[in-house]
């Protein structure tokens, strides 16, 4: 904790003050320019890796970087997708999954969740991910299986984010696009899904 509270002190005495009007005018409300659905995983910072700031993403975080199908149980990913497409009117939403992913981990290696049983719940939102890498990958090497995983589950969600009804209408209207991302923590690269070729590509390389 030491560590958090000097920071605090840091921001305080430096960054703020540099930033005080941006600060100020953030006080009188948002207009992120996207929503950014990723990880928990403290080594994915994504204002550090898209160089953004206070004000620029309206931020969705959770284990797996998963995103439940719309439906009866309104739980809080739903709220946060209809509040950003309908009130902030957000244009752009990345799903990014990372590499080296505990929870993807976790999704092929289901038995390492017999003391986790909120764990084990949640990651159901991975299901069609875990059938996926059952169906198609089972004879890849580990890594290149994570590998796999990470991007696959990335898909799944987009497709899960479709379900949801603020999405779908502005899918339909053309206000909003939906990018899938991976973001490697060792190389600091980022790729991209691209459709016309379907597979994920370096970013600087997107068409
Ligand atoms: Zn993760």
């Amino acid at each position: 904790m030491e560590k958090l509270i000097e920071g605090i002190h840091q921001f305080q005495s430096g960054v703020f003050g540099q930033q005080r009007a941006l600060f100020q005018r953030l006080s009188e409300g948002q207009a992120p320019e996207a929503m950014f659905i990723t990880c928990s995983d403290s080594r994915v910072v994504p204002s550090l890796m898209t160089q953004s700031g206070p004000g620029d993403l309206f931020m969705l975080r959770n284990a797996g970087n998963l995103v439940p199908p719309y439906g009866p149980l309104h739980g809080a990913e739903s709220a946060a997708i209809e509040y950003a497409v309908m009130v902030l009117g957000v244009k752009d939403i990345i799903v990014c999954g990372h590499t080296h992913c505990g929870a993807m981990k976790a999704v092929l290696a289901p038995d390492s969740l017999a003391r986790l049983p909120a764990t084990r719940h949640w990651l159901t939102y991975a299901e069609a991910t875990r059938q996926l890498m059952e169906s198609h990958y089972q004879a890849l090497p580990d890594a290149k299986r994570l590998e796999t995983c990470v991007e696959e589950n990335v898909l799944v969600q987009i497709e899960n984010l479709r379900t949801h009804p603020a999405v779908l209408a502005g899918l339909s209207r053309g206000t909003l696009k939906l990018h899938a991302w991976v973001y490697d923590i060792a190389s600091g690269d980022v790729l991209v899904f691209d459709a016309a070729a379907g597979q994920f590509v370096p970013i600087a390389e997107l068409s």
